[in-house]
């Protein structure tokens, strides 16, 4: 099942700074649905550029005009909480927000986040979003294993014990990731 692109659009960043013409959005609803999102542009010639709540203030998060972004917007669910161990399991397109909200209601937190609770979880792990404190980690310092979308489509695991190697990306696409 694939993911339709919407109609070419403008973009701009959370901050105004960053914008796109005529950008084709993907909201797929799985990670299968991401890669072929990614399968498709390539064979397309399309840059691909995964979005989040566009937070960053320059330009890492700009798609190309007349690329494809993929927005996880739809895949933003809780998957598994174990309050035993504090094991969460989130699909990366779920604000901080929302992570808290989830994680207060089961008397857990996270360790230290930084202030913009509109970011996803995606977006904050691939930027080494960070609170203060020097004790303290960047949030993806709590991160135990990410499913990722590869640019080749593939889709793989990672995890401290399981690094899957990836192959090198087509000259047209840039990385995306789900969950
Ligand atoms: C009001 C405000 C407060 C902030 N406070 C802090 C702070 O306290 N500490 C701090 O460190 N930073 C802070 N930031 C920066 C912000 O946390 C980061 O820019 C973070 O990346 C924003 O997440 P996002 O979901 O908006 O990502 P985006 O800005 O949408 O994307 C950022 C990057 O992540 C990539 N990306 C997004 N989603 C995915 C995905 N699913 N798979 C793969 N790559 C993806 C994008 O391609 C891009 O390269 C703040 C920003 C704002 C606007």
């Amino acid at each position: 099942m694939g993911s339709p692109l919407e109609e070419p659009t403008a973009w701009r960043n959370w901050a105004g700074n960053e914008t796109a013409q005529a950008v084709r959005l993907a909201r797929p609803r799985t990670a299968e649905e991401a890669s072929a999102v990614v399968i498709a542009a390539v064979r397309d010639g399309r840059r691909v550029r995964a979005v989040g709540a566009g937070h960053a203030m320059n330009a890492i998060g700009r798609p190309d005009d007349g690329g494809v972004q993929v927005a996880l917007d739809r895949c933003a669910d809780l998957v598994a909480l174990d309050g035993g161990s504090g094991l969460v399991t989130v699909r990366g397109g779920m604000t901080l927000r929302r992570l808290n909200r989830l994680l207060a209601e089961a008397g857990l937190a996270l360790t230290n986040q930084g202030h913009g609770e509109q970011a996803t979880i995606a977006g904050a792990i691939a930027t080494g979003t960070h609170g203060t404190g020097a004790r303290y980690g960047s949030l993806s310092t709590q991160v135990r294993a990410l499913e990722v979308v590869l640019a080749d489509g593939k889709v793989v695991t990672c995890s401290r014990g399981n690094a899957p190697s990836c192959s090198p990306p087509p000259a047209s696409a840039s990385a995306s990731s789900a969950s």
